[in-house]
């Protein structure tokens, strides 16, 4: 039996046609003065200049209320324009987390203060967040987390330790979630709480882990009875599940899961030119129909939440298929370009590069944000099979 479950067809409107160009005609002016190189992996770059140039234009917290410092449009206006930028490659890792979950969590839960004080420096591009939630022994089981914080006087002294963090080198926030009551295995879901910490208060220290890329991009986190004050938890004491899990949905929702290795198709059409053989051909087609598909399912993902509701089996399903997507791509490139032609490219020919990272970031995918077998637990259930 369905419990919940709905993903109907949207037709793309003609404003958001036209918002579409504008986002290309800003790409395509910043490439041509030289503000960014294109990366399929675009999502992983971190380019804080770039990003406060996308806040010029009005295109990070879109959907925020004009008080906090937002622009009061659609979630459908913010996916065409998420959808652009990752589409064209563009560095756009500095502001990602916070205009997609962090923005939404604090209005959804945050403190007015709270409000007033992080969502107009992230819509200008000045206030970057990273997320720490997983540790060592709980990443899918996040519910076992050991990073607990103990009440004091005025707040709250914090001590465990996070791993995966993304970007939180970088970042000046913290979106901590720590134990402040004892783990009960009848109830493993109450006593979390969710924090926003400054990233260079005492006590923390930050240790690069080096990806399978050799890029630094996560880190090990250590917090050593680290004082925070009270008014830097977010919603109740002891809600921080609820509130994480309306979060994933956001997480999971995007274009982002499925756009990562993009400009590999994109180079992998130009290379067959006009005649490609039926193996080709095959791979190919199959590829760009699989692209509109998931095109269509995130573009009404972005439709639910314009409407308030929070799509989290529909977001783990797209989520699922995009992961798979993102991983047949450099799979089929492989196949489609033989290893002796892609030795006899020019060195300026970036196809070699790109396929290159595109397979090293391939088994990411469906491990950030949600395991596979995790997210298709959630689909299971959502349909009503377990
Ligand atoms: C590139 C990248 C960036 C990340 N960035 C962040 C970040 O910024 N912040 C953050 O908090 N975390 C981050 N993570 C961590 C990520 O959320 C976790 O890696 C993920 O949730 C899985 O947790 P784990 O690594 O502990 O694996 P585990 O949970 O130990 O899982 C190991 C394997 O067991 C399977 N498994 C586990 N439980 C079950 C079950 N009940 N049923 C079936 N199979 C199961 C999993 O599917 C997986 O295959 C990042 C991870 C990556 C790869």
């Amino acid at each position: 039996m369905f419990t919940s479950f709905s993903l109907a067809g949207i037709e793309m409107p003609e404003h958001l046609e036209r918002l579409r160009e504008d986002v290309r005609r800003f790409l395509r002016a910043e490439f041509a003065a030289g503000s960014y190189t294109r990366d399929p992996a675009g999502w992983d770059r971190y380019d804080a200049a770039f990003t406060r140039k996308i806040a010029a234009q009005g295109w990070i917290g879109m959907t925020w209320p004009r008080v906090y410092g937002g622009h009061e449009r659609t979630s459908l206006e913010r996916y065409v324009v998420t959808e652009e930028l990752l589409a064209a490659g563009a560095p756009v890792r500095a502001h990602w987390l916070a205009d997609r979950q962090f923005g939404p969590l604090l209005l959804a839960a945050g403190s007015e203060a709270q409000k007033r004080t992080y969502l107009p420096r992230i819509a200008a591009g000045e206030c970057f967040v990273c997320v720490g939630m997983s540790e060592s022994d709980s990443g899918s089981d996040l519910a076992s987390i050991r990073t607990r914080a103990t009440p004091t006087d005025g707040g709250w002294r914090i001590s465990g330790r996070k791993v995966w963090t993304s970007y939180a080198h970088k970042a000046h926030l913290m979106n901590l979630f720590a134990r402040t009551s004892p783990y009960d295995h009848d109830n493993r879901h109450a006593g979390v709480t969710q924090f926003i910490v400054d990233l260079d208060w005492p006590g923390i220290t930050i240790n690069p882990i080096i990806n399978l890329a050799g890029d630094h991009d996560f880190n090990e986190v250590i917090f050593d009875d680290v004082l925070v004050p009270d008014d830097r938890v977010i919603g109740a004491v002891g809600s921080g599940w609820t509130q994480v899990s309306g979060e994933l949905a956001h997480e999971r929702a995007g274009s982002e899961r499925w756009l990562n290795a993009y400009g590999v198709l994109v180079h992998l059409l130009d290379s067959a030119g006009p005649h490609p053989d039926r193996g080709a051909l095959e791979q190919i087609g199959r590829l760009v129909t699989h692209l509109w598909t998931l095109h269509r399912m995130s573009f009404s993902l972005a439709g639910l939440l314009n409407q308030g509701v929070v799509p989290a089996v529909e977001a783990a399903l797209v989520k699922d298929l995009g992961n798979q997507f993102d991983q047949d791509i450099p799979e089929a490139a492989r196949r489609v370009v033989s290893a002796e032609a892609r030795a006899r490219l020019p060195a300026e020919d970036p196809f070699n590069a790109m396929l290159d990272r595109a397979l090293l970031y391939a088994p990411s995918y469906p491990i950030r944000g949600g395991t596979r077998e995790i997210l298709r637990g959630i689909i299971a259930r959502g349909l009503g099979l377990r």
